[in-house]
C-alpha cells in the first residue's frame, strides 16, 4: 500500500486514542484479507549449538554458561507427532547456526521423517539461520517450504553494531541468504527487533519498508529483551522500558499489516516475555500466527535468547479463531 516513510513515522508514534485506532484499523484489514482465523506454528527448538556470536543473544557461542544440546531424532520426531496429533498444521525447526555437512543430512532426514509421519500432512518451516543455496535447496527438496531469517536490522550500521566485525556476521551475507531463499522457492519470512539500544523510530520505519521493498511473505517480529551474560546487555546504553518496547512492537505490527494486507504476521514469544497477554495483543494488533513452544521440557531452560523467555502458552489465546489442521500458508506467496 502506498505509505510514505512520513506517514509510517507518525503511525509509530501513535498514543492513546490515536494507537486504539490504529490497531483497530490494522486487525479490520486482516479480517477483510487474510480473514479472521489465526494459525498454529508447533516451534521445536531444535538445538542451542551454534557457531556465531551475536551480540545480544543468550545462545552465543562464547556464552560458556550454556548447557548445549542437539535433540534426538526421537525427540523431534516425538514433538512433531504431538503437533500433529494436536492438529497444529505446522511445526517450526529452529536452532542455533551450524553449517557442518552432518547436521545439513540430519535436517534433511528430519524433514523426511516428519513428512512421512504426518502423511505429508505437517507444513515445516525452518529458521536454522544463513546456510548456502545448496543446503537451502536439499531441505527445500526434503520438504520444508518456508523460512524464518530475520534481518534484525535493515540498517546497515545498526546492523553493525549489534554484531561482531569477525567476517561471520555480515549484513550482505544476511540479504543474500534472504534472496537464496527467495529463489529457491521457500515462501520466505523475516523480522527485525524491536527497541534496541541506539534504534530510532526511522530505522523501525526503513526496517518495515524493507520488508515491503523485500516482497516478504511472512514476518516475525519481537521486542529486544536483554539477556544477562551477553556483551549488548552488558554495555548497558538503556534502550527504553520493556512496555514501551512492547507498545512499539504492536504499532510495528498494525503498520506491517496496513502495508502488506495478504502476508502472515506472528505475534511472537518474546512479545509473551514481557505480557503474560503478550502473543494475544500482538493478535489484536494485526497478527495471525502463533508459535506454541513443544519443545522438550527437559532441555527449555537451555534455549534461552534472552531474560524471562515463557515457558508455555496460555490456551486461552489458541481457542479463539484457530484454523486446526491445515498449513495457512502466506496469502501472498499464493498470490504469486
Ligand atoms: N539462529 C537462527 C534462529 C534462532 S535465533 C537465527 O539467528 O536466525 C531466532 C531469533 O531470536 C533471532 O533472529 C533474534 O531476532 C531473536 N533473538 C535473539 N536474541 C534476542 C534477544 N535478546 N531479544 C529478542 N530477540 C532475540
Ligand atoms: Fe546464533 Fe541465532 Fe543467537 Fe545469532 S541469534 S547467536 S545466529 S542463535
Amino acid at each position: 500500500m502506498g505509505y510514505s516513510r512520513a506517514e509510517i513515522i507518525e503511525m509509530l508514534c501513535a498514543e492513546g486514542a490515536e494507537l486504539d485506532a490504529l490497531l483497530a484499523r490494522a486487525t479490520a484489514v486482516r479480517r477483510d484479507t487474510v480473514g479472521e482465523s489465526v494459525y498454529l506454528r508447533g516451534l521445536i527448538e531444535y538445538s542451542n549449538v551454534c557457531r556465531k556470536n551475536c551480540l545480544y543473544c543468550g545462545i552465543r557461542r562464547d556464552n560458556r554458561t550454556v548447557d548445549r544440546y542437539t535433540l534426538t531424532r526421537d525427540e523431534v520426531l516425538d514433538a512433531a507427532r504431538h503437533a500433529w496429533i494436536s492438529r497444529y498444521g505446522s511445526v517450526v525447526l529452529q536452532g542455533g547456526e551450524v553449517t557442518a555437512p552432518q547436521h545439513i543430512g540430519t535436517i534433511a532426514s528430519l524433514i523426511r521423517e516428519i513428512k512421512a509421519l504426518s502423511n505429508g500432512e505437517l507444513g515445516i518451516t525452518l529458521s536454522l539461520g544463513e546456510q548456502s543455496a545448496d543446503t537451502y535447496r536439499l531441505w527445500r527438496e526434503a520438504g520444508a517450504h518456508r523460512y524464518l531469517l530475520r534481518i534484525e536490522s535493515s540498517t546497515p550500521s545498526l546492523y553493525a553494531r549489534i554484531h561482531p566485525a569477525d567476517g561471520l556476521h555480515r549484513y550482505n551475507e544476511r540479504l543474500r541468504a534472504l534472496h537464496d531463499l527467495r529463489a529457491t522457492g521457500y515462501q520466505v519470512g523475516t523480522g527485525v527487533m524491536i527497541g534496541l539500544p541506539g534504534q530510532s523510530v526511522e530505522h523501525l520505519a526503513d526496517d518495515l519498508l524493507f520488508m515491503r521493498d523485500t516482497d516478504i511473505d511472512m514476518c516475525g517480529m519481537g521486542p529486544y529483551v536483554e539477556c544477562d551474560r551477553t556483551p549488548l546487555a552488558d554495555a548497558g546504553g538503556s534502550p527504553g522500558p520493556l512496555a514501551e518496547r512492547f507498545t512499539m512492537t504492536l504499532r510495528m505490527i498494525a503498520v506491517l499489516r496496513l502495508l502488506m494486507p495478504d502476508i502472515n504476521i506472528a505475534a511472537t514469544t518474546a512479545l509473551q516475555a514481557i505480557d503474560p497477554e503478550g502473543r494475544l495483543r500482538g493478535i489484536g494488533a494485526g497478527a495471525n500466527v502463533i508459535m506454541p513452544n513443544i519443545t522438550p521440557d527437559a532441555v527449555r531452560g537451555s534455549y534461552r535468547l534472552y531474560n524471562g523467555k515463557p515457558l508455555s502458552l496460555d490456551s486461552r489465546v489458541i481457542e479463539r479463531c484457530v484454523a486446526y489442521g491445515v498449513w495457512g500458508d502466506s496469502l501472498r506467496f499464493k498470490k504469486r
